[in-house]
């Protein structure tokens, strides 16, 4: 019987007395503990009527217990479908209606909204609280706590994780048992992780950044996780003393920084920070390593490929790239159906074993997006310079096309970033008479800075073409970003579709 995932990521914890999840208030749990937990809950899953390739999804807090469902499912050889918690009722039906899974693990304050969505699609609720208590506990209490896992072969799926749907319906992206181990393969060898590590885990764990980079990562390499609910900032400046690593979404950083108590010493004794789900801004880099000796690792993937590239561990991690393909992942930078000349801009598409299936139950979306050779269509627009850094420009979707030309936003933040009393500026499309599209930014001011929009503007205008420059802009106090420190252009865009009609 083999089970790739179970065996590389879970089996190895048994017998092991060390701490591998240690908790906000101090709690410590064994590897041991952990595995017969995994145990307990996936014969608890099995008793709720689980069998290999039924979807289970989780609404759930993330503690040790969600994390051991996501364990469950994999020595079952089910499929795992996290979901974030801030989906709605309207949001879980059209998840449970589209994966049809056999059991919807939710918290116990949402049973009453949810529990009649579910037995609609025929799903078993169980139920699972913050604190780790509820039916599926208590489910699991009863159980024996071993479990022989379930025969899977690396094109089994393991996971399926609905996509963010900014545009359109949110996608089913069908994840492997390979997809995801050699990922972590990678990822442990590149970043050398080892048994010595302790990482410091702020993520949520429905988004392939906490569940797959930080939990696979670490688990794979027999180190502990520090496993804090959400990021909080409290917790995360007393924890660090106990990290030896960190992986954040760019917010993670700046808010950092915004607190006089992060200091040098503080992480005098970290091995590594890693950035990625959203660009990090060359100056959070920048001021990273003035404070801390430090230079953030950043690094580029997304639902549907796991991780893509990666600035190097021992070489040169470059502010404003993400660094170049991982070993075994190919990428390609097309335009027109052509690969584009060194340094030009175009659609980055991937090919490896990191590549999900296709999207579930959507053969069409999938052969639109996955070629028939392999290689899967990003979506990203970005270019590769000399030295081989790939630097993602922007979303293919997020192009402004005004007069017909294309302005890629990431070229005009840039300028306006640098412009004193700017913190940071998100630069979209909105509806024009004449242009079809103008180019219009939105702009943070520094702390204390007084921000006039027609001055930034005016502070660029020598610096790009007069159909890049944007024909107005708005001062905000902040960009409206998502959990993963997205920020949400598509929000913005509807904010000030109205600008020009006005
Ligand atoms: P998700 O599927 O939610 O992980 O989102 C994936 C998308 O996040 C990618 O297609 C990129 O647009 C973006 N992304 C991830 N990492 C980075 C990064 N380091 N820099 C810029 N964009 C990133």
């Amino acid at each position: 019987m083999a089970n790739p995932l179970f065996d590389a990521l879970f089996a190895p914890l048994a017998g092991q007395s060390s701490p591998l999840l240690i908790l906000a208030a101090g709690e410590k749990i064994s590897g041991d503990a952990f595995l017969r937990l995994v145990a307990r809950t996936a014969n608890a899953l099995r008793a709720a009527g689980v069998e290999p390739g039924d979807r289970v999804a989780a609404q759930v807090a993330k503690s040790p217990e969600a994390l051991a469902a996501y364990g469950a499912c994999v020595a079952l050889g089910a499929v795992f479908l996290p979901l974030n918690t801030a989906y709605t009722a309207a949001e879980v039906d059209y998840f449970l209606g589209d994966a049809t899974p056999r059991v919807f693990l939710c918290d116990g304050a949402a049973e009453g909204t949810l529990a009649p969505i579910a037995a609609r699609h025929g799903a078993t609720v169980l139920t699972l609280n913050g604190d780790g208590s509820g039916s599926l506990t208590e489910a699991a209490t009863g159980q024996g706590d071993e479990i022989s896992a379930a025969d899977r072969g690396p094109d089994d799926l393991a996971a399926l994780l609905y996509t963010s749907g900014t545009t359109g319906r949110s996608k089913g992206a069908m994840l492997t048992q390979a997809n995801l181990l050699s990922n972590a393969e990678v990822l442990v060898d590149l970043w050398r992780f080892t048994d010595r590590d302790v990482l410091l885990h702020a993520l949520p764990i429905f988004h392939t950044h906490g569940l797959f980079v930080a939990s696979n990562v670490s688990l794979l390499s027999g180190g502990a996780m520090i496993f804090l609910p959400g990021f909080d900032l409290e917790q995360v400046l007393a924890a660090l003393p106990q990290a030896t690593a960190l992986m954040g979404v760019p917010t993670f950083y700046t808010r950092l920084l915004d607190d006089p108590r992060f200091t040098r010493n503080l992480v005098g004794h970290m091995r590594l920070f890693v950035s990625g789900s959203a660009p990090l801004l060359a100056e959070t880099h920048v001021d990273f390593e003035a404070r801390t000796g430090h230079r953030i690792l950043e690094r580029y993937g997304m639902t549907e490929t796991n991780m893509n590239t990666s600035n190097p561990y021992g070489g040169e991690r470059r502010a404003g790239t993400v660094g170049f393909p991982l070993p075994g992942v190919e990428l390609r930078v097309m335009s027109d159906g052509r690969e584009v000349a060194q340094g030009e801009v175009g659609v980055i598409e991937v090919r490896g074993p990191n590549v999900f299936k296709g999207y579930w139950q959507m053969p069409e979306k999938t052969a639109e997006e996955l070629r028939a050779d392999g290689f899967f269509i990003t979506g990203d627009l970005g270019r590769i310079d000399a030295e081989g850094y790939v630097h993602i420009v922007g979303r293919q979707k997020d192009l402004v096309i005004t007069g017909g030309y294309n302005v890629y936003p990431k070229e005009v933040e840039l300028l306006l970033d640098e412009v004193p009393g700017v913190l940071e500026s998100a630069v979209i499309g909105v509806p024009h008479p004449d242009f079809g599209e103008a180019v219009f930014a939105v702009l943070v001011a520094r702390k204390g800075a007084t921000l006039e929009a027609a001055d930034a503007l005016a502070a660029i205008g020598d610096k790009l073409a007069r159909y890049k420059q944007p024909k107005a802009a708005a001062v905000v106090d902040s960009l409206p970003r998502n959990t993963m420190g997205k920020v949400q252009k598509n929000l913005l865009r509807e904010t000030y579709k109205g600008w020009f009609k006005r």
